[in-house]
């Protein structure tokens, strides 16, 4: 029933006849809270807060029928005769608001094909790069868990050739290359080829190209006038205060880094570039205390805060006890507190991701973020590539043998390659929500879309199991619908995703009826 355009109020009106059937659809979850009631249909992530009146007369009509998966239908004049005391523009609005949620079906039809709203790109964008696994860090929690040697250095020659097999045969018109490792500046000469014979191809094929770079920061102060001459942007690790940062960032003596990467950041600052901070938080009570730190010391509004994961060393060093996922609940939600009183206190909001996507998911059905879609990115919408020109589905699987696709020097073109590689198969057909026990009735499905294909085989051993901080996922989301109805302003903390999305506060404000 759907157009590209929302239906508005008045066209549902026309529609809504005394004949008209309104008929209560099933697998609907309910959360109630002192006189409100939280509402969500899974399959199309839409929800809905009712207030005393409406969930009085919704609930009592049985358009609404929690804790049964039963049908119940009812024409529009038998509605409006269940209670008089409500004026029938009122009830017109509140079955309106349901409409539009999938939540009633007017005359057999709904409002969304939910199978149409979640369609998954065909062609990666973004394309990450290896080009040196080694590191001249050993932090405690590394994704990599061998001593990295130094001949694990990409050749000017592989980075050449992935560049150009990228640019000229996968059909994107908007590329963004991204050099990672290890750490990518240990391999300064192979970035620069890089970077410069990118820029070249790109601009001889007219695509549009963003060059990007994650440093662990110690060789920064060193490169930053380099980096800005290459227009690469960059994303520094920086995992909070001196105390924090060195427990975790460390040279192989176990000496912390964080003299080094506060002197980068100084210095890539004063060349005007201006580096996103990325912090790992593996202890939840430093939440707060990381992002005041980046706040009022750093003088930072916009930085990614991610929570640590099981992989690498971190496996062997850190608690993932299972009451660990409620932890980080607790703790970040004192974070959204504090963007909240930071608001107050200097009229700025903040823009945490991924406190920001989460918002997104709640006010609009875009996914613009790759690992929160089901399948999720890897192979559709991003390929990693090790040092030594293997190809894998993501960033995050480089190194798995499991997961190589192939390599650079396979003749066959990477369209091709994608398609034919079983694994990849296996990923884009098989890793969807309906697929994992977990997910497939999850009320949070199409808001998560089950999570990391990587973190569920760190944990569980293979990729058909729910994302290990599920119980997270499955609070957050919760959490934050009520909160919006306490502070319908939390909308604001949607930063950068603003850009995605077509209406985002007036979706979001129409969900307290
Ligand atoms: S990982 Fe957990 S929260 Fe996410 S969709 Fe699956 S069951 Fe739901
Ligand atoms: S494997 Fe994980 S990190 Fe990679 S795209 Fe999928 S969800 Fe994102």
């Amino acid at each position: 029933m759907m157009s590209s355009k929302k239906l508005e109020f008045s066209e549902f009106k026309k529609v809504l006849t005394p004949e008209a059937i309104i008929t209560s659809v099933p697998d609907l979850y309910f959360s109630t809270r002192n006189t409100r009631t939280l509402v969500v249909e899974p399959e199309s992530a839409s929800w809905i807060i009712l207030q005393a009146a409406s969930r009085g007369f919704l609930l009592r009509s049985k358009i609404l029928r929690p804790g049964t998966n039963e049908r119940s239908w009812k024409s529009l004049a038998e509605i409006y005769e269940l209670d008089q005391s409500f004026n029938q523009n009122e009830i017109d609005w509140w079955l309106y608001s349901l409409f539009l949620r999938n939540m009633i079906t007017l005359n057999g039809q709904t409002y969304y094909q939910s199978s149409n709203l979640w369609a998954v790109q065909q062609y990666p964008h973004y394309f990450n790069i290896h080009i040196a696994e080694s590191c001249n860090l050993a932090c405690r929690y590394c994704r990599c868990d061998h001593e990295a040697n130094d001949r694990e250095l990409m050749s000017v020659e592989t980075v050449k050739k992935i560049i150009r097999r990228v640019l000229e045969e996968i059909p994107r018109e908007k590329v963004i290359i991204g050099f990672h490792g290890g750490e990518p500046l240990t391999n300064i000469d192979c970035l620069v080829a890089g970077a410069k014979y990118a820029r070249e191809l790109a601009s001889a094929l007219k695509k549009k190209l963003t060059l990007s770079l994650q440093t662990n920061g110690v060789l920064l102060t060193r490169y930053s006038e380099l980096l800005k001459e290459l227009k690469i942007e960059v994303g520094l690790s920086l995992d909070g205060p001196e105390a924090i940062h060195n427990r975790q960032r460390v040279f192989a003596s176990g000496r912390g880094s964080f003299g080094e990467v506060i002197e980068g950041l100084r210095r890539a600052r004063k060349l005007g570039l201006n580096p996103g901070l990325l912090a790992v938080i593996s202890d939840p009570q430093n939440y707060v205390e990381v992002a005041k730190f980046f706040i009022e010391n750093l003088d930072s509004r916009s930085f990614r805060l991610n929570f640590l994961c099981y992989e690498g060393r971190a496996k062997k060093g850190f608690n993932f006890e299972v009451d660990r996922a409620e932890l980080f609940v607790e703790h970040w939600l004192k974070l959204v507190d504090l963007a909240i009183d930071y608001h107050r206190e200097t009229g700025y909001w903040l823009s945490v991701d991924d406190l920001n996507l989460f918002i997104a998911h709640l006010a609009d059905k875009s996914r613009p973020q790759m690992c929160y879609r089901a399948p999720c990115g890897a192979g559709n919408s991003i390929l990693g590539f090790g040092y030594d020109g293997q190809i894998y589905p993501c960033e995050e699987l480089v190194g798995k043998d499991e997961f190589c696709l192939g390599t650079i020097d396979d003749p066959k073109p990477l369209p091709q390659l994608l398609v034919e590689s079983e694994i990849n198969q296996q990923i884009q057909q098989q890793r969807k929500v309906e697929n994992i026990k977990k997910c497939r009735t999850c009320p949070w499905r199409r808001f998560h879309g089950s999570g990391c294909l990587n973190k569920s085989f760190e944990f569980f051993g293979d990729i058909f199991h729910e994302d290990p901080m599920c119980h997270f996922y499955r609070r957050v989301f919760e959490e934050l619908m009520w909160k919006t109805a306490e502070n319908p302003d939390l909308i604001n903390l949607i930063g950068y995703y603003k850009n995605y999305l077509k209406d985002p506060e007036a979706n979001f404000l129409e969900n307290i009826i």
